[in-house]
């Protein structure tokens, strides 16, 4: 959980438990929120807390998920966003940095399987236009079927697919 190490790394306990409406005395003590209690007894660290009430204790991650009562990646996010720290998480970082390159590569193959139909639709449309059309005396009927085709290819196949 590197996040949590980062966030842990950018933030004090003091700053943590400030942001949150608790002002630290001067032996940084603050109210324990999670017991009732008239004098302060929960002592900030430089990067934890204890309670000597009640026993509560751990990181600022442990003090934000215990505070709000959410579970301590909903804790670290909202740290993150709070602080706006802007950290993210390199792991989740890489696997949308490896799936954009795998969709590249896909478009890549596509784009070149793409190329090869469209080059060899003009090779053939060049070779229909070779013998089209028919010369006088020529059977048409021969022809028929050539010339369907480079209508095809020409009328449609060529309008609806451009050189990409
Ligand atoms: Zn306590």
């Amino acid at each position: 959980m590197k996040i949590y190490n980062e966030i842990k790394e950018h933030l004090t306990m003091k700053r943590v438990v400030q942001r949150y409406g608790f002002e630290p005395d001067r032996s940084d003590f603050i109210l324990c929120p999670f017991h009732n209690e008239k004098t302060a007894s929960l002592k900030i660290y430089d990067k934890s807390f204890y309670c000597f009430g009640c026993g509560a204790g751990g990181d600022m991650i442990k003090f934000v998920s215990m505070l709000f009562k959410i579970g301590n990646s909903q804790a670290a996010v909202r740290l993150n966003e709070d602080f706006a720290l802007n950290l993210t998480d390199r792991k989740a970082d890489r696997s949308v940095y490896m799936n954009y390159v795998k969709q590249k590569a896909k478009e890549k193959t596509e784009l070149k399987a793409y190329r090869k139909e469209y080059l060899s639709k003009c090779d053939e449309a060049k070779a229909l236009r070779k013998i089209l059309p028919p010369k006088r005396g020529n059977n048409w009927l021969m022809y028929a079927g050539a010339q369907a085709r480079l209508d095809y290819l020409e009328n449609y196949w060529f309008v609806e697919n451009r050189w990409r």
